[in-house]
């Protein structure tokens, strides 16, 4: 078992959200996982917006709450955002996101899981975002410290 690693931070507005997953997006090499759970309006969708732009994707990144799953171009790679907001069954989703994970060079985005927990690999990003206020949001990151690369950039810079 490698060590646990978490990465905590408050932000006020949407704006800064964004930058912080922008900044985490310029970090990713493909391969990454994603899982994010929040209250509702936490700001998960806002947050995989900079993360796509990060990432080098210029689509439009919308909530997949009612399509369930969404992709982002960047280059030759691309991102996959998934919401499983209520569903009880991923139905054939469940083997199409397995599929996706192992695609190489491949980013995965699940905001609530647990419908395919089983599918996620071990090593992946968790992301709880809180609600603390109405523009204030905490988010906690938690991920095994071979993924400590992704959090570099977010670590040292005072640009969000
Ligand atoms: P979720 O996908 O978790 O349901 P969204 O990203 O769709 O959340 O929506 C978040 C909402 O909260 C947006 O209306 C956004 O403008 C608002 N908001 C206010 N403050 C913040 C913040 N600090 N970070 C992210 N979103 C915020
Ligand atoms: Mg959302």
């Amino acid at each position: 078992m490698s060590t646990v690693m978490t990465f905590q931070t408050d932000t006020t507005s949407s704006v800064q959200t964004e930058k912080l997953g922008e900044l985490l997006g310029k970090q990713l090499k493909g391969g990454e996982v994603f899982e994010l759970a929040s209250d509702l309006g936490g700001g998960k969708t806002t947050f995989v917006r900079g993360l796509a732009r990060g990432f080098g994707s210029s689509d439009h990144v919308a909530s997949p709450t009612f399509t369930i799953n969404r992709q982002y171009r960047a280059g030759a790679s691309t991102l996959y955002h998934y919401d499983f907001y209520r569903l009880s069954d991923a139905g054939t989703m469940h083997a199409e996101l397995a599929e996706e994970i192992d695609e190489p060079g491949s980013v995965v985005v699940v905001e609530w899981p647990e419908v395919v927990k089983d599918v996620l690999p071990d090593i992946h990003i968790e992301l709880f975002i809180d609600v603390v206020d109405e523009d204030i949001r905490r988010l906690r990151f938690k991920y095994p410290e071979p993924l400590e690369y992704v959090f570099e950039l977010a670590r040292t810079s005072e640009d969000y």
